[in-house]
């Protein structure tokens, strides 16, 4: 079974997508770590965020490598390139770069053939932006996260003051997410968007559990 989570920044799909997997026993694939490692990869390298070609070898070429503790399904890790880039895909400078490297279509393509291979044999929860539109169409759960853009800031510099780095400045974050919903939404290629036949969930005024419950209750449903 395919459980798809999108939305837009800072909605709580991390959150919520690990929590229902690990509530299902399912596995779990954060899809915008993977934009992440090539748009981190770009800084890292020099390569100019709009030099499609170059952007597009990368992630056809270079593979992203999760990493699990033993025995457990959720991924702790990320590796891109020989690289631990569990934190660096975390900075500011990658939440910027990320929109015109998702922008590209030849890195989305790449991208969507190493997720529909990754999910081929496996229960699993996607989180992403195009998972419900693109990416697994038929999945047979699929919810659309939301939140109030300040309730998402808030949430975000509340996670970034508990890991020690990134922005803690809601007033900073919410423009920053602001700006990033707008490049995904309005891009040409696979934007952010609601697929028609997904469940739209305000978790603005929901607790983490209310959101796992009633997404664990509909992959039990789809299951029956
Ligand atoms: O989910 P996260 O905020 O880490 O995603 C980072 C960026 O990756 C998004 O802002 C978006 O530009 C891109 N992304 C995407 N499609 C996905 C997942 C992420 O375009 N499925």
């Amino acid at each position: 079974m395919i459980i798809a989570i999108d939305g837009p920044a800072g909605s709580g799909k991390s959150t919520i997508a690990k929590q229902v997997a690990r509530m299902l026993g399912f596995h779990y694939l954060d899809t915008g770590a993977m934009y992440r490692c090539v748009a981190w990869y770009a800084l890292e390298n020099g390569i100019p965020l709009d030099d499609e070609g170059a952007l597009a070898s990368v992630a056809r070429d270079v593979p992203v490598v999760f990493s699990h503790e033993p025995g457990n399904p959720i991924a702790s890790g990320v590796s891109f390139d020989g690289h631990d880039v569990t934190d660096a895909i975390r900075t500011p400078a990658v939440d910027k770069a990320v929109s015109p490297v998702s922008a590209v279509s030849a890195v989305r393509a790449a991208l969507v053939e190493q997720q529909r291979r990754i999910a081929a044999h496996d229960d699993i929860v996607m989180e992403g932006r195009d998972i419900g539109t693109i990416v697994f169409p038929d999945a047979e759960v699929k919810v659309f996260l939301t939140a109030s853009p300040e309730e998402r800031a808030r949430r975000r510099a509340l996670q970034n003051a508990e890991r020690g780095f990134g922005d803690t400045d809601p007033e900073v974050i919410l423009a920053g997410l602001i700006a990033r919903d707008e490049a995904d939404s309005t891009r040409a290629a696979s934007p952010l968007k609601m697929a028609d036949d997904a469940c739209e969930l305000d978790t603005t005024h929901m607790s983490i559990d209310e959101v796992c419950d009633v997404i664990v209750s509909m992959a039990n449903e789809a299951r029956a």
